[in-house]
Formats: structure tokens, sequence, C-alpha cells
């Protein structure tokens, strides 16, 4: 029989984790210092989006949301460089018609906990 496992944090990497963990047949539990961000009121906030690669796309892959997550992705192709100048230069992210895929990380982690609940993890939210 798999032992109890616990996580501590159900941001992305702990939230994947325990998908992982979870289909391998361990029991997991979370414990998640904030409060559950799907319940929590929307808004914008500050966060900035993540930039998913191929090695994150393949993560996903695994537990079948990448297919998911690449509809809601948008695709970066560089970086745009201002100088101090007042030049601007591009720093292309791969060769030619590569990219990697931006992704509001929030979207993500609230995907990944829904999908770690549906496979039988217990998310226990304000305990640290
Ligand atoms: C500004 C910024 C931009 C970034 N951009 C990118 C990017 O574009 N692409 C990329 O791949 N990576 C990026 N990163 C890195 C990326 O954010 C991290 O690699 C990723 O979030 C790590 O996931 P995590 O689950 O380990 O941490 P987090 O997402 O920070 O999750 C940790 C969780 O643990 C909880 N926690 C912490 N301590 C406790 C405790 N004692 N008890 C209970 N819960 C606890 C927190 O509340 C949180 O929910 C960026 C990071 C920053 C700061």
């Amino acid at each position: 029989m798999k032992k109890n496992t616990t996580i501590i944090g159900a941001g992305l990497v702990g939230s994947l984790l325990s998908i992982y963990l979870a289909k391998r047949g361990y029991k997991v539990s979370i414990y998640e210092r904030r409060d559950d961000m799907r319940k929590a009121k929307l808004s914008a906030g500050r966060s900035i989006n993540l930039a998913l690669s191929d090695r994150g796309l393949l993560a996903l892959e695994k537990i079948g949301l990448a297919d998911e997550i690449r509809k809601i992705s948008i695709p970066m192709h560089c970086r745009f460089i201002h100088n101090v100048d007042g030049t601007t230069v591009t720093q292309p992210y791969g060769k030619e018609g590569q990219f990697i895929n931006t992704v509001s990380r929030a979207t993500l982690n609230m995907r990944l906990m829904d999908l770690a609940e549906e496979n039988g993890v217990e998310i226990l939210f304000n305990h640290k």
C-alpha cells in the first residue's frame, strides 16, 4: 500500500506534483497557507504571466492538461529590449518559428488545483 504524502504549498509545483503522485497511487494532502484562490474575488492583480516552454508543456501533457492550456496561451517569439540610448532590439527565444507560451499564472494554478482534487488530492487552505 502506498504511503500518505504531504506537500507544503499549492502553487504550480505543489499542485502539479500532487497530481503525479496521486496518479501513482499515493494519498496526497497539500497544506496551503493562503485562501483558495478559486473562491477569492477575481481581480487582475499584479502578477505577470508565466512563460511556458516545451519542458513546461511536457509536464502538463503527461497529466492531460497541455491542449487546454495551449488554447489560452499567447505565443511569444522574442524579448523586446529598450536600450538607454533609445534604440530597441529584439532577442529571439529560439530558432525561427520557435516560441514560448505566455499564460495566466492564476488560471494555470487553479486548473492544476481542480485536477488535483479530481484525482483525490486533499488541499487544506489557510494552513501553514
Ligand atoms: C516575477 C516572477 C516571474 C516569473 N516568471 C516565470 C516564467 O515566466 N516562467 C517560469 O517558468 N517561471 C517563472 N517564475 C518562476 C516561477 O514563479 C516559479 O518557478 C514557480 O511559481 C514556482 O512554483 P512553486 O509552486 O514552487 O512556488 P509558488 O508558485 O510561489 O507556490 C508556493 C506556494 O506555497 C505556499 N506556501 C509557502 N510557504 C508555505 C507554508 N509554510 N505553509 C503552507 N503554504 C506555504 C504559498 O502560499 C504558495 O501558494 C517567475 C517568478 C517570479 C517571481
